[in-house]
């Protein structure tokens, strides 16, 4: 609810601020238990930072995060740690975020040891159950991570999230470093394991595709702001910004009979250091009007769960 993260700019000799960046400004949204929301935009618009204001990976400027009505963002240390099992993280890059000197089950195990979960004997069993589940096996578990491809690493990401029996796993961009082909296996592997686990989903991508494919309800952010989000359905076939619509038509569509109306962006992102004033996107936008350049357009519900920051349709 109301989700800020300002980062300051320093300069010169002293290090003074000299400004800031709006990496995510205002931003509120909810997830439902079970369903998975894709979270889309351009690099740069805020929605790694999102993801990682939400696992308190770094600490909000404001706002508030509700899990399960637990206020996240007033938890001290202990109690994030705690609900830290509930809510996993998978990355973008997986041999990042996988340590190169460690064998897979000694990975895998660490959410365990760090949460105090299971005897040794337990410890070794749920890595077996969970390398099977990704679709490796125990086979696997002695090798180290530059031994597996990218999508095998991803898996193994994957089962690392899954070790400690989340609720919700936040993906951020999870399949983009990965060959296509393998994108389709990774996210079908998601898929069945969210069924498999009743598990939450926040997908965090560019790919407008890859977010359609796994997303129950979708939102679009801009220059740190969530400017619109719907059921994928109704995003996808009834986008009402202009920006979302900008962003759909650059995407083909396979089928000829259906005709989109073309929508251009012109001109390049602006610097989120200097965020341009009223409607963020007033500087590429075809529809843009006087309004647009001096007041910030209310994020609001339009029809019943689609939401949009435009002053073509506020209210
Ligand atoms: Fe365009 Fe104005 Fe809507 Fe912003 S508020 S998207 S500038 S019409
Ligand atoms: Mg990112």
């Amino acid at each position: 609810n109301g989700l800020k993260k300002y980062f300051p700019i320093t300069g010169g000799v002293l290090g003074r601020k000299k400004g800031e960046v709006k990496a995510v400004d205002d931003v509120s949204f909810f997830v439902k238990k079970g369903e998975t929301l894709g979270i889309v935009g351009e690099s740069g618009c805020g929605k790694s930072t999102t993801g990682r204001l939400l696992m308190r990976l770094i600490e909000s400027s404001d706002g508030t995060i509700l899990f399960e009505d637990k206020e996240v963002t007033k938890m001290s240390k202990s109690e994030l740690r705690k609900i830290r099992r509930d809510m996993q993280m998978v990355f973008q890059d997986p041999y990042a975020s996988l340590n190169p000197r460690h064998t897979v089950e000694k990975i895998l195990e660490e959410p365990l040891i760090v949460h105090g979960i299971g005897s040794k004997q337990e410890r070794k069993k749920r890595v077996k159950e969970m390398l099977e589940v990704v679709g490796l096996s125990s086979y696997h578990a002695r090798r180290y991570p530059h031994q597996f491809s990218g999508g095998q690493r991803q898996r193994i990401g994957i089962a690392k999230a899954l070790m400690t029996k989340p609720k919700l796993i936040i993906a951020d961009e999870p399949v983009s470093a990965l060959d296509v082909s393998i994108q389709a296996q990774v996210l079908n592997l998601l898929k069945d394991i969210q069924t498999e686990f009743q598990l939450t989903y926040i997908f965090i991508a560019h790919d407008l595709g890859v977010v359609r494919h796994i997303s129950d309800r979708a939102g679009v952010m801009y220059l740190g702001r969530l400017i619109e989000l719907a059921d994928c359905e109704e995003l996808y076939e009834n986008p009402k910004h202009p920006y979302t619509r900008a962003l759909l038509s650059a995407v083909p569509i396979p089928d000829p009979d259906i005709k989109r109306q073309n929508f251009s962006i012109h001109g390049e992102m602006p610097s989120p250091s200097n965020p341009p004033s009223g409607c963020a996107f007033h500087t590429r936008c075809s529809e843009c009007m006087d309004i647009c350049t001096v007041t910030r357009p209310p994020y609001q519900e339009m029809t019943k769960g689609h939401y949009t920051a435009c002053h073509l349709f506020s209210k």
